[in-house]
């Protein structure tokens, strides 16, 4: 596949974002967002969803792009953030900032988070309050929108992928913070997305229709057919379905926002809950160290057997930590280049053609 330097697709992206009406210091934020989750494995979170999702939502009225989040820390045992349904990647990064200021003086902060629109990549605040020395949890719902997932026993699409985010710091044990960041069904809908786009079928694991066939034509789930099943699939998705109705029921309390039943379905508004604890209130950084070292130490002992399916982010011979792939395709992508396929920059070409902006995504 061909690939693209990251920085002239945050070029591209800032270009691109400026002409959906996006001030241009706000557009490099979220264009560096966007570049970060293609660079780092989840091209589903990046600078495709300017065209895929962001563009139609400002047309509609669903993201203002002018807007910018509200911080309440007036009270520092309950942060209040309106992100003003302006970009979620401003929210976020407003939201961790406050966080990490409130938890350094008192050891923990939680942060409620409403009309956020899209937050993103969530494993991105996770890796920012890491980066500071804060464990980090999130729990996310949309909204009243997204409605691809199912529960178990249908295949009606009845709720969101609510993704839930826990991020452990490591203080050097290891090169990255220990992030698991993931949809609560079997897969985030822009997956499904992305392989439409890229005209790439979707996994059998993947979906339900009602009766009990998956959906392989992703430009089929796309139109509506059958839903996500919950993380767990068919076997064990009650497991799933119960992070999802947490993480529906949490962001919806401490987040302020809507929970589905309650109104209309309309178009992504992130709430969340964030929680940041200082581990070094309850431990020394030397003994978060020791520990982490002594337990991937211990996984990479494991037995691994030929005969047994690896994930795709498995590209070694040993278990990886959350948030190792991330940190291994970062690096491998600053460097090599982004891949990209022809597909996308065709759906970010057109947008730059109708917003009348030159853009040159050309693939090196
Ligand atoms: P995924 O299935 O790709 O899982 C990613 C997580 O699993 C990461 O934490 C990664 O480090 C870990 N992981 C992957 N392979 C691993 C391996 N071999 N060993 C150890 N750990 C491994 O993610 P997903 O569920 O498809 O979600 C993708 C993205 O979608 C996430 O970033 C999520 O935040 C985002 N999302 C956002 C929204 C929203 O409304 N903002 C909604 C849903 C999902």
């Amino acid at each position: 596949m061909p690939r693209i330097d990251p920085a002239r697709l945050e070029a591209g992206a800032t270009v691109l974002l400026e002409a959906l009406g996006t001030p241009t210091d706000a557009a490099a934020q979220v264009a560096a967002s966007l570049v970060d989750a293609d660079c780092c494995g989840h091209g589903s979170h990046g600078v495709v969803r300017i065209a895929t999702m962001y563009a139609q939502m400002v047309d509609e009225g669903d993201l203002n792009p002018t807007a910018t989040p509200t911080v309440d820390d007036a009270d520092p045992g309950a942060i209040r953030v309106d992100g003003n349904r302006g970009f979620g990647q401003l929210t976020g990064r407003a939201a961790v900032d406050a966080a990490v200021s409130v938890a350094a003086d008192r050891g923990t902060a939680t942060v409620g988070i409403k009309n956020g629109a899209h937050l993103g990549r969530i494993g991105e605040w996770a890796e920012r309050a890491a980066s500071e020395g804060f464990a980090f949890i999130a729990f996310v719902n949309t909204g009243l929108a997204g409605r691809t997932v199912t529960v178990p026993g249908s295949a009606e699409r009845l709720l969101s992928t609510n993704p839930i985010a826990v991020g452990v710091p490591t203080f050097g044990a290891v090169s990255h913070p220990v992030v698991l960041d993931i949809a609560t069904s079997q897969v985030a809908h822009g997956k499904v997305t992305k392989r439409s786009v890229e005209g790439k079928p979707t996994p059998p694991a993947w979906t339900v229709t009602e009766n009990g066939d998956s959906v392989a034509d992703a430009d089929a789930f796309e139109g509506g057919t059958g839903a996500l099943l919950p993380l767990g699939g068919r076997s064990a998705g009650h497991k799933g379905f119960g992070l999802a109705v947490l993480a529906e029921l949490l962001a919806g309390v401490v987040g302020g926002g809507e929970v589905f039943g309650e109104a209309t379905p309309g178009s992504v508004n992130n709430a969340a809950a964030f929680v940041l604890i200082d581990p070094a209130r309850f431990t020394s950084r030397d003994r978060i160290r020791e520990a982490v070292t002594t337990f991937d130490n211990y996984l990479a002992e494991a037995t691994l057997s030929p005969a047994i399916e690896r994930p795709d982010a498995m590209d070694g011979d040993r278990p990886l930590l959350p948030g190792a792939p991330e940190h291994r395709t970062r690096e491998r992508r600053e460097r090599e280049g982004i891949p990209v396929d022809e597909r996308t920059i065709e759906v970010l070409s057109a947008l730059a053609a109708d917003r009348g902006v030159g853009i040159e995504f050309s693939l090196g």
